[in-house]
């Protein structure tokens, strides 16, 4: 399990990983986008940066989460600032004060938050977004909760990382590649990208 420091100190880890990718998610981005996820991405991860460096006395894991999904929000806009500020915040809101997270925990938030980027944004497996890989982290994660955190992970990750690969595949439903129709096979989706980015950070963290 990750207390309170563990998981703040995860969240950075985090939060640093996407802002050296940024290159990256914006030439992933590039080829059938408007080429500013990795902008995007990168700004709000240096929101998240501040504000958690910010908080002190902070005694509930759940939020540090919302703080970190509320500085997305707030610091990103537009529909991806809502998706992955959703990803972060909608399975750790309301949720009561905890003192250490555990793999538990950590699978049925992501299932909130899978519920609620759906919810928000509509997009189904197969329609080339982020939930392409979130949806099998999602899956992965409740199968493996029992096995503890880094096995959990493991099995997310691949998920993920399985999800990305699967983007290749689909025409966009959503977003500026739709526009481009056949043109996107081929390209992998940005958000999806980042979605394995972050959980290979939880992985590589919790190793
Ligand atoms: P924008 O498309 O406004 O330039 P970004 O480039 O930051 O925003 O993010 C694009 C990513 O957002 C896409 O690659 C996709 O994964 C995700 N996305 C877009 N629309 C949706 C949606 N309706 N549901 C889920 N994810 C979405
Ligand atoms: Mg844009
Ligand atoms: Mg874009």
């Amino acid at each position: 399990t990750l207390n309170v420091s563990d998981t703040k100190n995860m969240l950075l880890y985090i939060a640093n990983k996407i802002i050296s990718n940024k290159p990256y998610l914006t030439e992933v981005d590039s080829k059938i986008g408007d080429g500013d996820h990795g902008i995007g991405m990168a700004l709000g991860m240096e929101e998240v940066k501040k504000v958690l460096h910010r908080l002190n006395g902070v005694d509930s894991v759940y939020k540090l989460f919302e703080e970190a999904g509320n500085a997305m929000l707030m610091s990103m806009g537009g529909a991806s600032g809502v998706i992955f500020g959703s990803m972060y915040l909608a399975g750790a809101k309301d949720m009561p004060s905890k003192e250490c997270l555990t793999a538990f925990d950590l699978a049925d938030m992501e299932e909130k938050s899978l519920n609620s980027v759906v919810e928000i944004g509509h997009a189904g497996l197969g329609d080339k977004t982020m939930v392409d890989a979130l949806h099998p982290v999602v899956i992965a994660m409740k199968n493996n909760a029992d096995k503890g955190l880094l096995e959990m992970l493991l099995a997310a990750e691949e998920a993920a990382k399985t999800g990305v690969e699967n983007t290749k595949k689909y025409v966009a439903k959503f977003g500026r590649a739709k526009s481009l129709g056949e043109r996107a096979v081929g390209f992998q989706d940005a958000g999806a990208t980042s979605v394995y980015l972050i959980i290979q950070g939880m992985r590589e963290f919790v190793e």
